[in-house]
């Protein structure tokens, strides 16, 4: 059981959706800005404050690429003079988990701030989400409606591929994805009374919903992820048989190579190094 809405999207896409949200909460003086991911000229994606429903045009929070991670920047933005006015920040699940660990070390200040969660399919390297865009694909959605059909994107980064957190555990109001027979659906979730507060402000009567298709949606994503898990494990583990490829994978694997190859170890003698021992005698 959840506070939540559903806002339906019919055949809008999500991006789209989540643009209305934006835009309602600076129009609405709901938040006085939102941090989220936007578009740039080089049409890669990076966080920015955004303060004006112009500017929301821009956001790609679907957007499967992550420059940097926002707690980051909260941490630079917070840590010494916190937000006057009230601020919305739309966070991945693994940024959510990172400003949670920096608000328990001082390093964020809660004060002000709306932390929104959106739910992630993952995210490309570089190369392949440069490639991807300039191909004209619609990235983001595209991967939205793979991971709800349970594919496997190979081309993900290594860590997204293998991330079991394609929700958030903690925010003040989680955004989810469901697009049952095509009708597409955001699931807005309100995890603490500040994010109820921010739902009422938005005109949206949080009431009490089972989850189910979102829950196994989730449930199915978390699956193939602990299967490709598995995977690298054991690959990892069938690369690393024997000694050899131990030191291999040592980052002293060059120095100790060398070293056995010329046989230095062997010769090595205390009294040959800055002449210690002849001055520990004496
Ligand atoms: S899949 Fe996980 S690690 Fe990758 S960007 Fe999303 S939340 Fe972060």
């Amino acid at each position: 059981m959840a506070r939540a809405v559903f806002k339906e999207l019919g055949v809008k896409r999500f991006e789209e959706g989540l643009k209305e949200l934006w835009r309602q909460m600076l129009e609405g003086s709901a938040v006085g800005a939102i941090l989220l991911p936007v578009e740039l000229e080089s049409r890669l994606v990076a966080p920015a404050l955004v303060t004006g429903s112009a500017m929301v045009e821009r956001s790609r929070v679907l957007s499967p690429y992550m420059a940097t991670n926002s707690a980051r920047l909260l941490q630079m933005i917070t840590k010494t003079m916190p937000p006057t006015d009230r601020w919305a920040v739309v966070l991945r699940p693994c940024e959510a988990r990172a400003a949670v660990e920096l608000c328990k070390l001082k390093q964020i200040s809660q004060h002000n701030l709306t932390v929104i969660s959106v739910d992630c399919p993952g995210t490309y390297p570089l190369g392949e989400f440069k490639s991807l865009v300039e191909g004209g694909a619609d990235v983001g959605e595209q991967l939205l409606e793979n991971a709800a059909e349970g594919k496997r994107d190979q081309r993900l980064r290594e860590a997204c591929r293998t991330c079991v957190y394609p929700s958030a555990p903690w925010a003040d109001i989680k955004i989810g994805f469901l697009n049952p027979n095509g009708q597409k659906c955001l699931v807005i979730e309100a995890v603490t009374e500040a994010g109820e507060e921010l739902m009422r402000r938005l005109g949206m009567q949080a009431g009490e919903i089972v989850l189910n298709h979102h829950s196994a949606l989730l449930d199915k994503i978390v699956a193939e992820r602990k299967k490709e898990e598995q995977q690298l494990l054991q690959e990892q583990q069938e690369n690393l048989k024997g000694p050899e490829q131990i030191l291999a994978a040592c980052v002293l694997s060059v120095i100790a190579k060398s070293a056995f190859s010329n046989r230095l170890l062997l010769k090595w003698k205390p009294t040959g190094i800055w002449g210690w021992r002849r001055k520990r005698v004496r």
